[in-house]
C-alpha cells in the first residue's frame, strides 16, 4: 500500500473508534455537572445507563447495528440491507440498549411485526407516522449514528446521500434530521479521502438547493460562538452545530514533535471541548469523534482510551478499527473488483422545541 492509502485505511478505521471515545467521554457528563474547572472530562462511566468506566452508549451502540450490516457491502439503500439495519435496531432494543431516545424508543416500540422482509419499510412508515402526530421527530438521533455509512461510499457521494437519509428516516422522519446526516457524511468522506474538514461545507452541494443557504447559516453561527453556545442539543440542527463548533473553534496544536506537540491531538482538544457543550454530552461528542477519527485516523486516538472503549455488545476498540475498515474495504470491493485503497485492509484487523427531543429524554430501556 501506498503512503497515501495507509492514511486513507487509518482515517477510516478512527470513524467508529473514535465516535465510541467521544461517546464513553461525554457519558459522564450527559444531563449531569461538568467536569471540575481546569480539568478535562474522562471516561469515569456511570451516566444514564449506570455505565462502567469507558463504555460506550446507545450512540455507538445503534452505529454498530449499522456497520455490521455495512462491513457487509450491502448497498445500504436497498431494502434487504434496511431491513437488517432496522432488525439489529429491533434486537439492540431488546437485548443491548443501555439508554434510548424517546423517538427512537417509540417509533421501535411501534413496530408491530419484527418479520423481514419489510422491516426497514415499517420502521420507516412508523417514524412517519409519529412525525406526523407529533410534528416532532428532528431529534439528533440519527446524527449520533451515521459516520459509518460515509465509509460505504468513498467513491460516490450521491448514493452515500441516499443512503444517510434512508438510515436517518427509520426512525426520524424530519428533514432536518436526514439532512444533517448527509452534511456530516460527506465531512466525514471528504476527511477519509483528503484529511480535511471541508467536505461539511461541500455537502451542502448534495442538499435540496432550497435548503442549502439555512444550513450554511446554521454552520456560519456555529463557527462564530463556542460549543456551549448550543446547550439545547437534543435538536439535530443544534447537535451538529456544537460538534461543528467544538471541531472548527479548537485551535489545531504546532507539529513540534521536540515540545511533544503533535497536530492530531487536536482530536483530543476538540473531543474535550464537544463534552463542554454540556447537557446531551455523549452525543455531540460522538458526532464529534466520527468526523474528527476521519480526518487525524485511528492512530490519533489517545491510548488509554483505546484501552478503556468498549460497549454492546463486546466490542472493543479493535473491533470499531475492525468495523470501519471492512466498511471500507468491502464496497469498493464490490464496486470495483480490487481496492486500490483499502482492500487490504481486510487483513488488518423551526417549529421545534429542542426542549422536548431527544435531549431530555435520553432514559433507561
Ligand atoms: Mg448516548
Amino acid at each position: 500500500m501506498s503512503s497515501q492509502n495507509v492514511h486513507r485505511s487509518d482515517r477510516a478505521a478512527g470513524v467508529l473508534l473514535t465516535a465510541a471515545c467521544g461517546d464513553a467521554l461525554g457519558v459522564p457528563y450527559e444531563f449531569a455537572a461538568p467536569p471540575p474547572p481546569g480539568q478535562p472530562p474522562r471516561m469515569t462511566g456511570g451516566g444514564l445507563g449506570d455505565y462502567a468506566p469507558g463504555e460506550y452508549s446507545d450512540d455507538t451502540q445503534m452505529a454498530v447495528c449499522i456497520a455490521e450490516v455495512a462491513a457487509t457491502g450491502a448497498d445500504l439503500r436497498e431494502p434487504a440491507a434496511l431491513d437488517k439495519i432496522a432488525a439489529g435496531f429491533v434486537r439492540w432494543r431488546i437485548e443491548g440498549a443501555t439508554d434510548i431516545g424517546i423517538q427512537t424508543k417509540n417509533v421501535i416500540a411501534r413496530v408491530r411485526s419484527h418479520a423481514q422482509p419489510g422491516l426497514g419499510a415499517a420502521m420507516t412508515a412508523a417514524a412517519r407516522a409519529l412525525h406526523e402526530e407529533t410534528g416532532r421527530s428532528a431529534g439528533n438521533g440519527s446524527l449520533m449514528r451515521t459516520g459509518i455509512i460515509a465509509l460505504a461510499y468513498l467513491d460516490d457521494p450521491v448514493a452515500m446521500a441516499e443512503a444517510a437519509r434512508a438510515v436517518s428516516e427509520l426512525t426520524h422522519y424530519d428533514p432536518l434530521a436526514a439532512e444533517a446526516c448527509v452534511l456530516w457524511c460527506e465531512g466525514v468522506r471528504q476527511a477519509v479521502l483528503d484529511a480535511t474538514f471541508d467536505g461539511v461545507r461541500h455537502g451542502l452541494a448534495l442538499l435540496p438547493a432550497e435548503r442549502r443557504a439555512q444550513w450554511a447559516a446554521w454552520l456560519d453561527e456555529a463557527e462564530h460562538h463556542p460549543p456551549a453556545h448550543f446547550p439545547d442539543n437534543g435538536f439535530v440542527v443544534t447537535a451538529l452545530q456544537a460538534a461543528w463548533s467544538a471541531i472548527v473553534r479548537t485551535p489545531v496544536p504546532a507539529e513540534d514533535p521536540a515540545a511533544s506537540s503533535f497536530a492530531c491531538d487536536h482530536l483530543r482538544d476538540a473531543l474535550y471541548a464537544a463534552v463542554g457543550a454540556g447537557n446531551d454530552t455523549d452525543t455531540v461528542a460522538a458526532i464529534a469523534g466520527a468526523l474528527l477519527g476521519a480526518r487525524w485516523g485511528a492512530s490519533a486516538v489517545p491510548v488509554q482510551w483505546q484501552r478503556a472503549v468498549h460497549g454492546w455488545e463486546r466490542k472493543h476498540a479493535a473491533d470499531l478499527v475492525q468495523l470501519g475498515l471492512l466498511t471500507a474495504a468491502a464496497i469498493h470491493t464490490t464496486i470495483t473488483g480490487v481496492s486500490p485503497d483499502l482492500t487490504s485492509a481486510r487483513t488488518a484487523s423551526g417549529a421545534f422545541d429542542p426542549s422536548v427531543q431527544e435531549q431530555a429524554s435520553n432514559e433507561p430501556p
